[in-house]
């Protein structure tokens, strides 16, 4: 445990990090490209660093909390010799390769790089349920375990490979944007018939709540390579998504997001996987055209 931390990036995520630090009685150091995020902390007892050298320099453990990795190094230039003897946990989100990159980084400026991955918007910031994937070196996570604790009160270390958990936070990331764009879709095309997000609400809950069971049960048929047409058809898809743009286009909604999916699906079918399960989508999705 160590009681003292460091927060660099106060967007709403930072802000809600070092907060969270104050909440716990932590000595809490902050540095933000644009000061005045830093205000409120301020007046709660954080110490505003001047720069981020000075950021650096004021704790052994450091946070992370960019728009990006490359802000790190546009942050970092000219204060690189700081990074020595420091953890820098970094919960910006990017691709698995830069995490491995800005690894190599800081351990060549003698310092040690743990990756995160936050699965929390901000306001679940020190929530006991919330969680985060971590990778990098054991030691380092399991030496700060506690402190990472405070940020999301359950933490998933995912091994040595700098990039596993960027990836990890990525695979959620595919999941969650489309997933959310779909559920925009239905409520452009509710609207358009008069009907609100909140009258739609708790039959999307649902919906999304049911999710589980498709996952659950296809996983382990995808696995074992089976896509019998038992339960459901590419072709029954097919129908499906075309009656899903028109009734979109019928209502003057955008179809853009619908016609891609619709798109997969003809392509799966064209593909000769019309009476296979639409699980068959993942082998189409594994091998994309040139
Ligand atoms: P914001 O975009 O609000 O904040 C980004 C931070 O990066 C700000 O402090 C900003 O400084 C700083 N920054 C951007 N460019 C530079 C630069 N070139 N040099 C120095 N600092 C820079 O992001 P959030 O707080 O919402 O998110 C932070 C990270 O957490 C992101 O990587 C995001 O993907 C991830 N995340 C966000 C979630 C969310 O719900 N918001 C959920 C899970 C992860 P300034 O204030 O000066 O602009």
């Amino acid at each position: 445990m160590s009681q003292s931390v460091t927060v660099i990036g106060l967007g709403p995520m930072g802000q809600a990090m070092a907060a969270a630090y104050l909440d716990r009685g932590y000595e809490v150091t902050v540095w933000n490209r644009t000061p005045s995020r830093a205000d409120a902390l301020v007046a709660r007892g954080a110490a505003l660093a001047a720069s981020p050298e000075e950021a650096l320099r004021a704790n052994q453990l450091v946070i992370l909390s960019l728009i990006d990795y490359d802000a790190m190094y546009t942050a970092f230039k000219g204060a690189e010799e700081a990074v020595a003897g420091r953890v820098l946990v970094n919960l910006s989100s990017d691709v698995p390769e830069k995490a491995r990159a800005a690894a190599d980084w800081v351990a060549g400026h003698g310092g040690t790089h743990l990756t995160g991955g936050v699965l929390s918007p901000p306001p679940g910031i020190g929530s006991p349920d919330m969680s985060t994937f971590y990778s990098g070196p054991r030691e380092a996570y399991e030496t700060y375990r506690a402190d990472l604790e405070v940020i999301t009160g359950r933490t998933d270390y995912r091994g040595e490979d700098p990039g596993r958990a960027a990836l990890m936070y990525q695979l959620n990331m595919v999941i969650f944007w489309p997933a959310m764009l779909a559920y925009w879709q239905a409520v452009a095309l509710a609207g358009a018939h008069g009907i609100s997000a909140s009258e739609i609400a708790p039959y999307a809950v649902d919906n999304y709540a049911g999710m589980g069971q498709f996952i659950d049960f296809y996983a382990p048929r995808i696995d074992a390579g089976n896509h019998a047409g038992d339960v459901d058809r590419v072709s029954m898809g097919v129908a499906s998504m075309e009656h899903v743009v028109h009734t979109n286009a019928d209502a003057g909604v955008d179809t853009a997001f619908p016609a891609a999916v619709l798109d997969a699906f003809r392509r799966a079918a064209a593909a000769g996987r019309g009476a296979d399960s639409f699980s068959s989508m993942v082998e189409l999705l594994r091998e994309p055209a040139a």
